[in-house]
């Protein structure tokens, strides 16, 4: 029987603790709340609805949750100059820039603009370059760090193992290989000019996913007791019923994001027939990378 890794028992948890930590801490003298900026250029829906399961999480765990909308045509230096506003104020936490942005913008230049040490999603080079290193006081990519916590919910050890990615982003697939081989696997990196990719994942003990191509991995693709992790978010058809308005915060968390149907890098009704553990779409990785996040946004607050 495959075993489900359900992401929102583990988010679940994970907000359980953080509420009863931010309790703690605003108990002291002229404590504050841990504070997060998500900073959003343009409105795009995909964009939108993310920000929003951020929003819902950090209200239910007694965060502040700010978002910073700039216009689509904001230039280079004039939000470089806002991000530096907010690297300098003592009551912002943890800066983020909602990915995509716009294609006049350098991603780049952007995302090092935000002090180091409120990267919560560990995007800036410098954090990179920790995560490479393996030096602990950085910042781990929140969707990277999801994987790793559900692994670890879950006791699947990685630490040995043979740990196959696919897809190599900066922002997901390359800081979770690194992760892995900080973990002590042995990692195969994967990407569209891969040969052969049936016969490399088929090797894999864990197998992760984030290629953000729908049903990618197929049972051709895996072997028995094997694990998989589905990083990809696919949004396919129409828009469903987004009517979630009055819903219990709880509710509305559930759909990540709302009103969209999704699904994932692997065909999870073929490959779950074969593999030991698998993570759905939605409800594996998804919920995972906001509960990080907000790890992170504490662990930038304690400092
Ligand atoms: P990118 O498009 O930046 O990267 C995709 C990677 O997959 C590339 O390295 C690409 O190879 C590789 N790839 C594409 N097609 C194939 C193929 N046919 N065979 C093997 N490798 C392939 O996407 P991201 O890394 O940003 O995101 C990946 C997925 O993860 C998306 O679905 C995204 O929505 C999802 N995601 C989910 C999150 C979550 O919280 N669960 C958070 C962030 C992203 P090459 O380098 O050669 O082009």
């Amino acid at each position: 029987m495959v075993k489900i890794l359900d992401g929102k028992v583990v988010r679940d948890k994970i907000a359980e603790e953080l509420t009863k930590k931010i309790e703690r801490f605003i108990k002291a003298p002229l404590a504050r709340r841990p504070r997060l900026v998500i900073i959003q250029v343009g409105s795009l829906p995909e964009s939108n609805t993310y920000i929003r399961q951020k929003i819902l999480f950090g209200k239910k765990i007694g965060a502040v949750v700010n978002l910073q909308n700039f216009k689509q045509k904001i230039d280079e230096r004039s939000l470089i100059n806002q991000i530096s506003r907010f690297n300098s104020q003592k009551n912002i936490d943890g800066i983020i820039v909602q990915q995509p942005i716009p294609q006049h913008l350098d991603k780049n230049k952007i995302v090092d603009s935000i002090e180091p040490a409120k990267d919560v999603d560990g995007q800036t080079s410098i954090n990179f370059k920790k995560l490479i290193e393996n030096d602990p006081t950085g910042f781990v990519p929140a969707t990277t760090k999801g994987v790793l916590i559900l692994l670890k919910h879950y006791k699947i050890p990685i630490a040995q193992k043979h740990v196959v990615v696919v897809g190599r982003s900066s922002l997901v697939g390359k800081p979770t290989a690194l992760s892995m081989l900080n973990k002590d696997a042995t990692v195969t990196v994967c990407h569209s000019k891969t040969q052969d990719l049936e016969k490399i994942t088929k090797l894999a003990d864990i197998l992760v996913v984030a290629a953000g191509k729908p049903k990618l991995i197929t049972k051709n693709h895996v072997s028995k007791n094997q694990v998989v992790i589905d990083i990809g978010i696919n949004v396919v058809g129409e828009p469903i019923n987004t009517d979630l308005v009055g819903n219990r915060l709880d509710k509305r968390l559930e759909n990540e994001p709302p009103g969209h149907k999704l699904i994932g890098d692997v065909d999870f009704k073929e490959v779950s027939k074969i593999v030991a553990a698998i993570s759905p779409v939605p409800g594996g990785v998804g919920p995972m990378t906001v509960a990080s996040l907000f790890q992170n946004l504490l662990e930038a607050y304690k400092e």
